[in-house]
């Protein structure tokens, strides 16, 4: 069965990607099965440079020939903030910080402004490498509104923050499914999942 890599260590994406490609006809892995391969800095400018990065760094490990790669890169930008934590997100704390102490510091930040000025949205960018050396990126977004108060238990990293309007509930009271409907990744990884099928009729 054909391989797909997903070049990420963060078990909580490694989840919802999984759930999202469910049914295709791919052996899915990620670098929570290769901890040999060396960690990437993620030194770009842009979502997308650093999702390139990490797919490239993968593709460079022997044990991912001929596998298909894709590696998301993402963060939650607030207007008021200037589209802070964005490229940030995942130490907006500082190095090694966790999502307890970014969510903190980003409560903080807001915390002086009035709910018309909670503004936010969650990017992503997904990069596919095929293993014939054919490469595409995916980019989808999220609007949303940062809550008063961290609510809701399932998700990871900003979930208990982020309002989703239309439902009035975060990420973390929606639940894995209903996030996955309508989040960011979860738009991103449904055009990927069409271009892996598209690439899979062709093979
Ligand atoms: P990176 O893509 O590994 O640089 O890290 C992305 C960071 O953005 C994560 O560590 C989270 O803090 C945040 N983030 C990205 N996507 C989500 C999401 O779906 N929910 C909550 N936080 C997210």
């Amino acid at each position: 069965m054909q391989r797909l890599v997903v070049a990420t260590r963060n078990p909580n994406k490694v989840r919802e990607i999984k759930a999202l490609l469910d049914g295709l006809p791919l052996e899915i892995y990620s670098l929570v099965e290769h901890p040999d391969l060396p960690p990437v800095e993620e030194d770009q400018p842009t979502y997308a440079g650093n999702a390139l990065k990490k797919a490239a760094a993968v593709r460079a490990a022997a044990g991912a020939a001929g596998a298909v790669i894709i590696a998301d890169d993402s963060g939650l930008e607030v207007k008021a903030l200037e589209g802070l934590p964005g490229m940030h997100s995942a130490r907006f704390a500082g190095p090694g910080a966790g999502d307890r102490a970014n969510n903190r510091l980003l409560l903080e930040r807001m915390s002086p402004l009035p709910p018309e000025k909670r503004a936010a949205a969650f990017r992503c960018v997904v990069a596919i490498l095929f293993p014939d050396g054919k490469s595409c990126l995916v980019e989808e977004s999220c609007p949303g509104r940062i809550a008063l108060a961290a609510r809701g238990e399932s998700g990871f990293g900003y979930d208990p923050l982020f309002i989703y309007e239309p439902a009035g509930l975060t990420f973390a009271e929606m639940g894995a499914k209903e996030k996955n409907r309508v989040s960011h990744r979860g738009k991103a990884l449904r055009r990927v999942r069409s271009l892996i099928e598209r690439w899979l009729g062709r093979c």
